[in-house]
């Protein structure tokens, strides 16, 4: 599998398995598929509550510890937030049965993200967590964070897919030494990304699906990206994308689907405002 080297030396494969949204109950399942598949780079979290499961799939695999890169993030904490983060790890690592992560990302620039960041530094350098990193800057929180704290981060995991490319935000990120990783590549489906012309006729060009594209997409513009499939066939279709190369034209044209929008977050998203006004104006 082909890798990336992140800020510290630390190689984290370009292509992982996502499990946001896979029940408890499945998630078992599907690390182990996955696993089986020859994936070796998992994306979990605390807020996902699968994280149990995840640790079940890796004992139950047999596959060694250090051919694992795997990846949690931190939930929002109460203050004090150093000392609940270093508690919020703890939970993490042991519902996950495992003595250190390869990945520890705050999930969401909440809260005292300040304080939580000085405790994951400390996981750092005890080496309970090998790299660690942010998920959802914002390029200002991005570059407050990195211009006011001792380590940079490795990585800052963010909605990227092909209608929301990032372009700009990649190079300014590599300028300062962090990795891009992208949450969603399939837009989740969104905006009819799987029946895309554009995606669905380069496809057919190197008789691959779509979703083989924007995977080949990603990783040819060095993106780590972690799809989530809970079907077998699937997981082996994800991960069967390093056998073509896409062209210089056919990444142009998918250049040429970005429109910046985000799929997921509107700011003033109306089932957002109705959730926030029950609990504020209660
Ligand atoms: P994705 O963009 O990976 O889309 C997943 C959807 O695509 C599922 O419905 C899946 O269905 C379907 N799918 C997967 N492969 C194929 C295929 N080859 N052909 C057709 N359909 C396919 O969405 P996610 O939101 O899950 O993003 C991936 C990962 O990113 C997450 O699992 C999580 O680890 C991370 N993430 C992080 C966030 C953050 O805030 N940091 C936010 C969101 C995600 P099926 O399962 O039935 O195959």
């Amino acid at each position: 599998m082909r890798t990336v080297t992140l800020n510290n030396g630390i190689e984290m494969p370009i292509l992982g398995f996502g499990v946001f949204q896979v029940d408890n109950d499945q998630t078992q399942k599907a690390v182990e598929a996955a696993l089986a598949a020859g994936y070796r780079s998992i994306d979990t979290a605390a807020a996902y509550a699968n994280e149990a499961a995840v640790g079940a799939a890796i004992e139950a695999s047999g596959v060694p510890r250090e051919d694992l890169f795997i990846t949690t993030k931190l939930w929002v904490q109460d203050q004090p937030a150093e000392a609940n983060t270093i508690r919020a790890f703890e939970e993490s690592v042991s519902k996950l049965g495992l003595d250190y992560v390869d990945l520890y990302l705050i999930h969401q620039p909440f809260g005292d993200y300040y304080g939580q960041w000085r405790a994951m530094e400390k996981l750092n350098r005890d080496g309970r967590a090998r790299a660690i990193g942010v998920s959802n800057f914002a390029a200002d929180q991005l570059i407050d964070l990195i211009i006011n704290n001792d380590i940079v981060p490795a990585v800052n995991q963010i909605e990227t897919h092909p209608f929301r490319q990032n372009v700009d935000y990649q190079e300014l990120m590599k300028g300062e030494g962090v990795q891009i990783e992208s949450w969603g590549p399939f837009a989740e489906g969104k905006n009819g990304l799987f029946t895309n012309d554009v995606l669905s006729a380069i496809g057919d060009a190197h008789g691959k699906s779509v979703a083989q594209v924007v995977l080949r997409w990603m990783i040819q513009r060095d993106v780590v990206v972690i799809p989530k499939s809970v079907n077998p066939d699937r997981m082996a279709q994800n991960i069967d994308v390093f056998d073509f190369e896409l062209t210089d034209d056919e990444m142009g044209l998918i250049a040429g689907l970005h429109t910046g929008e985000s799929q997921f977050f509107d700011h003033a998203d109306p089932d957002m405002v109705r959730w926030l006004s029950a609990r504020r104006l209660a």
